[in-house]
């Protein structure tokens, strides 16, 4: 009935997809289930952002500071950065919203690698802003579907005003090192908005791969996004946040709603920050678990990209939707990956040795 109202980039927009229903699944499920679709952290958060949580619970009539200060000061020391180069989100989901508001639009173009992280082409579809996926390195390529950084620099031209490129990259778990970022920051023009998205810094032992945070003093275009979801086990709280020089914060700060983080995210996240050690420990497990679960998987002829995440795509081939079924009978939940135009696929988190056994156990019952 409003169709006709309705802008005509929202027309065209098709939601992000959650993948498998886990509410409804776990009211129907038999036994706890076992969700490996989703990239959350197995061991949870710390008990010290927990406790945080606690302490704010007499607090919830109040609003919460606007500018995350205390927060944003954690960050601050944590990154050796000046707090106002420092935007905070309602996850950076919505920070890699708020960079396309701002900066793309109709003839104001995106571009992001083929197999980059689905809400980019949402982002900028939602804005009106067309959209370029440069091919990804093939699949013989040692960084099976990874970014290739020519073809993006080759897909950037006048009209691109933004660029989304996640390191390591999801769903494939692909990275690319310091020397090959430098060079494509030099490719690109200066007024170009490159956003490079580290959801999984943290569990990446890789020696030749560097956050792009210390480029940030050198490129006045690049933001680097981080997030509590992963590493820090908060991904129902809601934090994330970007680096940037000042006038790429102030022009975000523009759009950003006064309270977009609340009283129990900013609590938590801070208090994790704190908490180095425990953080430390699950990077630790993920990256033993994730070399063991690779191996294992690839023990049994299946295809297995190279992955610094805590999670692993894995292709199954022609019977992938029938064995993420199956996987479901059995409780266990994966990631479908037909929205990323890897239909043979499905992604995997890396769960604890417990959780990794069982899915080992339910795939060797399918065959
Ligand atoms: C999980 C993830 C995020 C983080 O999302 P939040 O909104 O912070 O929970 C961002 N980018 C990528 C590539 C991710 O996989």
């Amino acid at each position: 009935m409003f169709e006709h109202r309705v802008q005509p980039a929202i027309r065209g927009l098709r939601a992000y997809d959650p993948g498998h229903d886990l509410v409804a699944l776990r009211r129907a499920a038999s036994s706890p289930l076992i969700e490996l679709g989703s990239n959350e952290n197995p061991y949870g958060p710390s008990p010290k952002a927990r406790d945080a949580v606690q302490r704010c619970l007499d607090e919830l009539a109040l609003y919460p500071d606007p500018r995350g200060g205390d927060l944003k000061r954690a960050l601050s020391e944590q990154h050796g950065v000046p707090a106002d180069r420092i935007v905070l989100g309602n996850g950076s989901h919505e920070l890699l919203m708020q960079l396309a508001q701002v900066f793309a639009g109709p003839g104001a173009g995106v571009v992001a690698s083929q197999y980059g992280f689905a809400v980019y082409a949402i982002a900028a579809a939602a804005v009106g802003a067309p959209f370029k996926a440069a091919p990804a390195l093939s699949m013989d390529h040692a960084m099976a579907g990874g970014h290739d950084p020519n073809a993006i620099a080759s897909a950037v031209d006048a009209e691109t005003h933004l660029v989304y490129l996640a390191n390591p990259n999801n769903p494939t778990g692909t990275w690319f090192d310091a020397d090959a970022l430098e060079r494509l920051l030099a490719k690109i023009p200066a007024d170009t908005i490159v956003a490079i998205d580290e959801a999984y810094a943290e569990f990446v032992d890789a020696p030749e791969w560097a956050s792009a945070i210390p480029l940030v003093a050198k490129h006045s275009n690049l933001i680097v996004l981080r997030t509590f979801s992963k590493a820090h086990g908060l991904a129902g709280l809601r934090v994330g946040y970007g680096i940037a020089q000042p006038e790429l914060i102030g022009w975000l700060e523009r759009v950003r709603e006064n309270f977009n983080v609340n009283l129990l995210g900013l609590a938590a996240a801070e208090a994790s920050l704190g908490d180095p050690q425990h953080l430390v420990e699950g990077v630790r497990k993920n990256k033993i678990e994730r070399e063991r679960l690779a191996d294992e998987v690839r023990s049994r002829g299946l295809f297995v990209f190279p992955s610094q995440t805590n999670f692993l795509l894995v292709r199954f081939g022609e019977n992938a939707t029938q064995i993420d079924d199956a996987m479901r009978e059995r409780c266990i939940v994966l990631r479908p990956m037909g929205g990323y135009g890897l239909p043979d696929c499905l992604r995997i988190t890396v769960g604890t040795a417990e959780q990794n056994a069982k899915l080992l156990s339910a795939l060797d019952s399918l065959r």
